[in-house]
């Protein structure tokens, strides 16, 4: 992963509402079916969120936060498997957008009841 000298954009979280640089933000995206995955790359519209606060992810990660911002409409579920995801990612001070995007999906995606 290549690292940019340069200031990134400035992006304002979707728990706190401060404007941060978009780097020390997570970027949450949704797919056209409502899936929701951490990535910088992925298309359409992204929702940003500090990477270090447990109260913007708890005020941020929010169906209804996320289907204003992503203008996708998202289910509970997916909205609690990030949760979820994004708090393991917290507890392990995981910073890195890759692996915050493996502790939301698993190495195996996701884990169904049998
Ligand atoms: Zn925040």
């Amino acid at each position: 992963m290549s690292r940019a000298e340069r200031r990134g954009p400035i992006r304002t979280c979707l728990g706190c509402r401060r404007a941060r640089d978009q780097r020390e933000l997570l970027r949450i995206a949704a797919s056209t079916s409502g899936a929701l995955c951490v990535s910088r790359d992925a298309l359409g519209r992204g929702a940003w969120l500090c990477v270090d606060s447990r109260s913007c992810i708890e005020r941020g990660v929010t169906r209804r936060a996320l289907v204003r911002a992503l203008r996708v409409d998202v289910t509970d579920a997916a909205v609690n498997t990030l949760r979820e995801g994004l708090f393991v990612a917290l507890s392990a001070d995981v910073r890195d957008y890759g692996a915050v995007h493996e502790a939301a999906h698993g190495p195996r995606h996701q884990m169904t009841k049998g």
